[in-house]
């Protein structure tokens, strides 16, 4: 029998894992956490003391042959993961380690680097993972299945869609992509192989299915310029630190505006793992970027290794030239406001998605507390890491699937008006459920 069963991304923006089963070869296709559910039993600094916990609270699958825990014969012969955001790949953590673990090198690299900076525990363990690379057009084996990997345009480096050959057609996979970033070109070289391929299936994510904007990587690089041109004083910006087109956004605008950019450590720490990635080197040799070193009693192993490669500044270094910095903030170092002290006319940058649950618009609330208070306004400067409802109207029609099935949104309902006339089945999916493709 050849079919897929939906772990996870039902209904759900994340926790993607989709388990396709072909003669007798298992892969899944991503393994990430459900941040929706977890959210239900636990917050972000609480942790589950083990794998079962996490099954019988339904954040992970009940499943045997899977887990690290287990002791049955493992039951799946790889993973495959389409890129390095933790809604795709965290749960790799909990596997069996003789399950192969295949991603592209530099998501292998930012997996290492995102997992380094976390709190040691069993949702963030690598050791003993055995992780194989894939190249973008490369064909690879994983039993039976021929699987395509081709890079798409997504808000971190190196995301994949696939394209999978199982005895009775292929099946193509976007993970999450766009039609509207730096690397179009690659979005649109997947688009034109999953047609000339014609799949059986598409599990194609929907994440910005209901609600589109406009806004292109160049306007947030336009947009940005001009606001911060416009301040006479200290600049705060605030983007997911594994996005590096953003980075390379915010590094233009510095320039642009003669000012120097305080990243975060883990960007810090991000971008060391991949200095030796084409266009990366760049950053690093200039004297715009630095690392902003939070006043901490005591650093992890991995803040000492940035601290000791990268120029380092303090909030006392920008208390007094406050027009000369950009510095990127997070959600949770908002107190080093109190030592800098932002004069009037400081502005902040939100460039991420606006929250869509509950803890984000708690976060975001806290954000807006402290703005309020030191009376430092907020711009909304942001393009999406997905593809907006027309360009995934086009995308389906040209790769004209026999079957669409609904990923990764909280609108899969809404597949059924806005593309019924552009494919001919869609299929919305239920957890745990399997489609035959016999
Ligand atoms: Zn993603």
């Amino acid at each position: 029998m050849t079919s897929i069963t939906c772990y996870g991304g039902v209904a759900e923006i994340g926790g993607n894992k989709f388990l396709v089963e072909d003669l007798g070869t298992r892969v899944f296709l991503d393994f990430g956490m459900d941040f929706s559910r977890r959210r239900q039993f636990y917050s972000v600094f609480s942790r589950p003391k083990s794998c079962s916990d996490l099954i019988e609270f339904g954040v992970l699958p009940r499943m045997s042959g899977v887990y690290d825990y287990d002791n049955s014969s493992c039951d799946i012969d790889a993973v495959v993961l389409s890129h390095a955001h933790m809604d795709h790949f965290q749960c790799i953590s909990l596997l069996k380690r003789d399950i192969e673990i295949y991603a592209s090198e530099q998501t292998i690299q930012i997996i290492q680097a995102v997992m380094d900076t976390r709190r040691e525990g069993i949702e963030n363990s690598l050791s003993g993972l055995k992780f194989k690379t894939f190249y973008n057009g490369r064909p690879f084996k994983v039993g039976d299945i021929e699987i395509i990997p081709f890079e798409v345009d997504h808000s971190i480096p190196s995301a994949h869609s696939f394209i999978l050959h199982t005895s009775k057609g292929p099946v193509a996979y976007s993970g999450d992509f766009r039609l509207h970033g730096r690397g179009v070109r690659l979005t649109r070289n997947f688009i034109a192989h999953a047609h000339k391929e014609k799949p059986l299936v598409l599990l194609c994510e929907g994440t910005n299915i209901s609600e589109g904007d406009r806004n292109t990587e160049r306007d947030v690089l336009k947009e940005a310029s001009e606001i911060v041109g416009g301040s006479n004083n200290l600049v705060f910006a605030y983007f997911s630190a594994v996005d590096i087109d953003r980075l390379r956004s915010f590094y233009r605008v510095a320039e642009d505006t003669n000012r120097r950019l305080a990243i975060s450590c883990k960007q810090a720490y991000v971008l060391g793992k991949l200095k030796n990635q084409k266009g990366i080197g760049s950053f690093l040799t200039k004297d715009i970027l630095c690392v902003f070193k939070r006043k901490k009693r005591h650093y992890e192993k991995w803040e000492r290794a940035v601290h000791s490669n990268f120029e380092c500044v303090e909030a006392v270094d920008m208390k007094n030239e406050q027009n000369r910095w950009i510095k990127i903030s997070t959600m949770y170092d908002l107190d080093e406001m109190l030592e800098i002290r932002p004069n009037p006319g400081s502005v902040f940058l939100f460039s991420a998605s606006e929250p869509f649950n509950e803890e984000m618009e708690e976060d975001f609330s806290r954000l807006r507390n402290w703005l309020g208070h030191f009376g430092v306004p907020l711009y909304n400067v942001h393009s999406s890491g997905h593809m907006m409802p027309i360009d995934i109207r086009s995308a389906v029609s040209q790769m004209n699937p026999r079957k669409l099935i609904p990923i990764h949104t909280q609108s899969q309902g809404f597949y059924k008006t806005f593309l019924h006339d552009v494919v001919s089945e869609i299929v919305e999916p239920q957890l745990g459920h399997t489609y035959s493709l016999d």
